[in-house]
């Protein structure tokens, strides 16, 4: 039976970037070294992070006047690396979750910071509208997909001051216009790679006006002077990346897999809206995000919650329990997820209930 990975993070992958990644632990590159024992330095892998790179821009579109760099630290220290770079007295953030709640409470470490509004009363199931972000701010900072709570921004805001994104669970779902942001970030473990490398797109012309001190590793420019390679950059992870991107643009590249993420979550969505026993825990089908979908049982049929699990489990269902601070189920659906594995779920949701 196969095995479908519905997990949040690390999580599926193309088999195409699993299979030549493996190659490459055991011959890269024709050398007969493995991938794993190879220097940084070596031309091999500068070719490798060079194609990377390249590719990244290209499949973004990243215009001129931007980077593309790849770091280590995760998600986690851009938050604190971004108002490092960013943040000279004041910042606005958007709370859309505990990851935004996170850069918020690193951010705090640098100036003050103003909530523009928050879902949190909600369990965040829903994307705050109608906010007044403060003109005098040095930058927004969203989060545009919430991996816990399957809230998704897909639309790129136009804000009148700088915009700092995380996009760790859905860079590369869809077109981007790069130009409306000064930073974008993302632990590339979602969508993109194996745990270990973080990406970040820098607008140049916005670096460089802090007056404090910006630790060597911590800085922007560090990594931009050095294209990516200022100390040993996670090299496994960065193979499997360019993997992806190669296999992305095989696919014809993130407009393709856009169209194509919208069906494939549309046939989850639409059976939980359909479905006696389930209900979609954000309501609000803008806001629903087409990389983590989140449900849960009906009130009546709560009970029957573990059973349903369990059930999935046995049917070849990997990784749907929900995050705890939601409860129920969650179904990463990334672009790796092929649509046969969105049905198989939904075959055993309609098979356990016509059981029950
Ligand atoms: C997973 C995730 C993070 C944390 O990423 P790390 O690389 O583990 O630090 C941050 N933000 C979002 C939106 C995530 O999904």
């Amino acid at each position: 039976m196969k095995t479908h990975n519905f997990s949040a993070g690390p999580s599926i992958l193309p088999d195409f970037t699993i299979k030549n990644s493996a190659e490459a632990v055991l011959n890269f590159a024709g050398t007969g070294l493995s991938l794993l024992e190879v220097s940084h330095r070596d031309k091999e892998f500068i070719a490798v992070m060079n194609e990377a790179l390249l590719l990244f821009k290209e499949l973004l579109d990243v215009p001129e006047g931007y980077e593309v760099i790849f770091v280590g630290g995760g998600a986690s220290l851009q938050f604190c690396m971004a108002p490092y770079n960013f943040l000279k007295t004041k910042a606005a953030y958007l709370n859309t979750g505990a990851w935004a709640a996170k850069a918020i409470k690193e951010a705090k470490g640098f100036g003050e910071v103003v909530e523009v509004a928050s879902s949190k009363e909600a369990i965040y199931n829903y994307i705050p509208k109608n906010y007044t972000v403060p003109s005098d701010a040095d930058y927004f900072h969203i989060t545009t997909n919430n991996t816990i709570y399957g809230t998704e921004i897909r639309t790129d805001l136009d804000v009148n001051i700088p915009l700092i994104a995380d996009m760790s669970s859905d860079i590369f779902s869809r077109p981007v216009d790069i130009s409306k942001y000064d930073l974008i970030y993302g632990g590339a473990q979602k969508n993109l790679a194996p745990a270990g490398v973080t990406f970040a797109i820098v607008k140049k012309d916005a670096l460089g006006k802090m007056d404090r001190h910006i630790p060597t590793m911590l800085d922007y420019r560090t990594h931009i002077d050095n294209e990516s390679m200022f100390n040993t950059p996670p090299v496994f992870a960065i193979y499997a990346a360019l993997q992806t991107l190669k296999w992305l643009k095989e696919k014809g590249g993130v407009a393709a897999m856009e169209k194509l993420n919208i069906e494939k979550a549309a046939v989850l969505y639409d059976a939980i809206d359909n479905s006696k026993f389930f209900k979609g825990t954000v309501i609000d089908p803008a806001d629903r995000s087409i990389m983590n979908i989140c449900f849960v049982m009906n009130d009546e049929y709560k009970e029957l919650e573990k059973d349903f699990y369990t059930y999935a489990v046995s049917q070849g269902m990997s990784g749907i329990k929900g995050h705890r601070s939601v409860g129920g189920f969650r179904a990463s659906v990334y672009n790796a997820m092929p649509k046969s594995s969105i049905e198989a779920l939904v075959a055993a949701m309609k098979e356990f209930e016509a059981k029950h």
